[in-house]
C-alpha cells in the first residue's frame, strides 16, 4: 500500500459523526480526514466482538495456533516496517529514523505474547480444610484456571501510534479476548494497516474490530457499554478517570496507564555529562510528549549551576524539525490544542515569576514546535507547571541538599509513574529506589524498555500493569475450581 492509499483509504471509512481533519503538525496542513464512526458503528463492533468470543472461534484455538499467527503478524509487520514508520512519522511529526527505530520493537511485542499463549496456566493447589466449612466434605481438590476477559475496549493516546497499539493488542489476543481498538483521533493512519494485517495474518473475523473516532463519543460509548467486560486504557488521568465514572454501569474491569511528573534526582557524585544527557534527552524527546518524560529535574546543590547549564546547552542545540526536514531530532507537538496548552503553563510561569533561562516560545516557523524550555525558580508551593503534567518540552531544575530532602521534593506528587537516580554510589541508588513512589525507577538510566519487564503507575498514574506476565493476565480472570474427589 502506499501512504496515499491508506490517507484515500481512512477518508472512505463510513461513519456518522463529525468529519475530523487530519493535521500535519510539522506543517499545519491538513493531510486526509475521516468521519467519527457514530454511535451505531460502536454497538456493532461490540456486537461482533461478542460473537467471536462466544463462538470460541479465537480463545477456543490451542495457545500453540494462536501463537503462529501471532508470530505471523510480527512478521508481517516486519514485512511492511517501512509503511508503518513513515505513516507515524507523517503522523505525529516524529523524525523518520525514530520511527523506523520503533516499529521493530511493536513487532516484538507480538512475539514476545505469542511465548506467552502456551504458558500461562492455573495452579493446583493443597486444600488444607478438608472438611470444608459444613464440614461434610473430604477429600478435595481445587485448581485455577485463567480464563480470558471476553470482549475487551483498547483506547491509547496519539504519542506512538503503532507502539501504544501494539502493547494492547499482543497481549490480548495471547490471552485469547476479542477486541475493539480505539486508537486516538489524531493518528489513525498506522491503525488502518495493523488492522490489516491481522487479518491477513489470520485472526478470524470479528475478533479485531477498529473503530475511529473521538474520544467523547467513540470512546465515551465505548466505555459506557454494557456489552464490554473490560477498558484497557492508555491516556491522561483526567480522562482516566472519566473512565472509572463511565465504566461504573455494568462494573467493568478497568487497566489504567495514564499521566506523570517524573523526578530526576541528579547527585554530585553522578557521571555528570552522563547524567546531563539523558536527563535532557528524557524531558525533550519527542518534545516531551512521553509518558515517562522526566519533567522535574532535582540536582545536588554542589553541581547544580553546572547541570542547569549543560541541560540548557543540550537544549539549545537540539534540531526541532518534521519529517521532511534535515537532521531534525525533536518533533513538533501533536497539534494546535497541545501548543495552546503548553505555552499557557509557559505564560503562566512567567506571569508568576519562574525564570526562563532558555526555550519558553514556539518557532517562527510553520508546525507545533515550542523550544525546549528549561526553568528555574520555581515555587514547588503554588506552580501549577511544576505540579500538572504538561506533555510538552518543559523542564524544571530545582536544588537538593541531601537524601531526604531529594526524596522529599520527587515524592510530593499526585503522579506515580517514573522516577530516576543518578548517582555513583550504588548503595545510596538502591535505597533511593525503594523510597521513590513509582511504578518504574530507573538508576543511571532513564527511558528504557523492555517487553518482559512490568510497567505500570503508582498513585494517579494508573492501575494495572503492562509488558511481562503482568501483561496478560490483565486480560485474564481467575476461576477457582473445587471438586470432591
Ligand atoms: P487523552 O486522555 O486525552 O486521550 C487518550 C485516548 O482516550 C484517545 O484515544 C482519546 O480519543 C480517548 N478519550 C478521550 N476522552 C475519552 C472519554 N471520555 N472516554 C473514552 N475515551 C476517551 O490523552 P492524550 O492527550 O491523547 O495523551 C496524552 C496523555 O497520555 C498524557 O497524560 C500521557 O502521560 C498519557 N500517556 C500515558 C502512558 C502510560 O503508559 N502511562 C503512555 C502514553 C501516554
Amino acid at each position: 500500500m502506499t501512504l496515499q492509499s491508506v490517507l484515500d483509504d481512512l477518508r472512505k471509512l463510513p461513519g456518522t459523526g463529525e468529519v475530523i481533519p487530519i493535521i500535519d503538525p510539522a506543517t499545519e496542513e491538513t493531510i486526509t480526514e475521516f468521519t467519527d464512526c457514530g454511535p451505531e458503528a460502536v454497538d456493532a463492533a461490540v456486537a461482533r466482538a461478542r460473537a467471536a468470543f462466544e463462538s470460541g472461534v479465537w480463545h477456543g484455538l490451542p495457545g500453540r495456533e494462536r501463537a503462529k499467527i501471532m508470530w505471523r503478524i510480527a512478521d508481517l509487520m516486519d514485512e511492511r516496517a517501512e509503511e508503518l514508520a513513515q505513516l507515524d512519522s507523517l503522523n505525529t511529526g516524529m523524525p523518520l529514523a525514530q520511527a523506523r527505530m520503533i516499529v521493530p520493537t511493536c513487532a516484538e511485542f507480538f512475539r514476545y505474547y505469542a511465548g506467552w499463549c502456551t504458558k500461562v496456566n492455573g495452579t493446583a493447589h493443597d486444600v488444607q480444610m478438608t472438611g470444608g466449612i459444613s464440614g461434610a466434605y473430604a477429600n478435595m481438590h481445587a485448581y485455577t484456571l485463567k480464563e480470558p476477559y471476553g470482549v475487551v475496549g483498547l483506547i491509547f493516546p496519539w504519542n506512538g501510534p503503532v507502539f501504544n497499539a501494539c502493547a494492547k493488542l499482543a497481549p490480548a489476543l495471547a490471552a485469547g479476548c476479542s477486541m475493539i481498538v480505539k486508537p486516538a483521533e489524531e493518528t489513525p493512519l498506522s491503525a488502518l494497516v495493523l488492522d490489516r494485517i491481522i487479518a491477513e495474518a489470520g485472526v478470524p473475523e470479528g475478533v479485531v474490530n477498529l473503530l475511529n473516532g473521538y474520544g467523547h463519543t467513540a470512546g465515551a460509548a465505548l466505555t459506557a457499554h454494557p456489552g464490554v467486560d473490560k477498558i484497557a486504557f492508555t491516556g491522561s488521568t483526567e480522562v482516566g478517570k472519566e473512565i472509572v465514572r463511565a465504566s461504573a454501569g455494568n462494573l467493568k474491569k478497568v487497566m489504567l496507564e495514564l499521566g506523570g511528573k517524573s523526578p530526576v534526582l541528579i547527585y554530585d557524585d553522578a557521571d555528570l555529562d552522563m547524567a546531563i544527557m539523558m536527563a535532557a534527552m528524557g524531558i525533550f524527546v519527542h518534545s516531551g510528549q512521553g509518558c515517562v518524560c522526566g519533567s522535574r529535574i532535582f540536582v545536588q546543590r554542589g553541581v547544580y549551576e553546572r547541570v542547569v547549564e549543560g541541560i540548557t546547552t543540550v537544549a539549545n542545540n537540539l534540531k526541532l524539525g518534521g519529517p521532511k526536514d534535515e537532521g531534525a531530532m525533536i518533533s513538533p507537538l501533536i497539534s494546535a490544542k497541545q501548543l495552546t496548552r503548553v505555552m499557557g503553563y509557559i505564560d503562566e510561569g512567567k506571569r508568576d515569576g519562574v525564570e526562563v533561562v532558555t526555550g519558553g516560545h514556539r518557532l517562527d516557523r510553520p508546525g507545533y514546535f515550542v523550544h525546549p524550555t528549561v526553568l528555574t525558580n520555581v515555587d514547588p508551593a503554588t506552580s501549577r507547571l511544576y505540579k500538572e503534567e504538561i506533555f510538552g518540552p518543559v523542564v524544571t531544575i530545582l536544588p537538593f541538599d541531601d537524601d531526604d530532602e531529594a526524596v522529599a521534593l520527587a515524592n510530593d506528587t499526585t503522579y506515580g509513574l517514573a522516577a530516576t537516580a543518578w548517582t555513583t554510589n550504588l548503595s545510596r541508588a538502591h535505597r533511593i529506589a525503594k523510597r521513590l513512589q513509582a511504578g518504574t525507577v530507573t538508576l543511571n538510566c532513564q527511558l528504557v524498555f523492555d517487553h518482559a519487564v512490568p510497567f505500570g503507575g503508582y498513585k494517579q498514574s494508573g492501575w494495572g500493569h503492562e509488558f511481562g506476565r503482568e501483561g496478560i493476565e490483565a486480560y485474564m480472570q481467575t476461576k477457582s475450581v473445587w471438586a470432591q474427589l
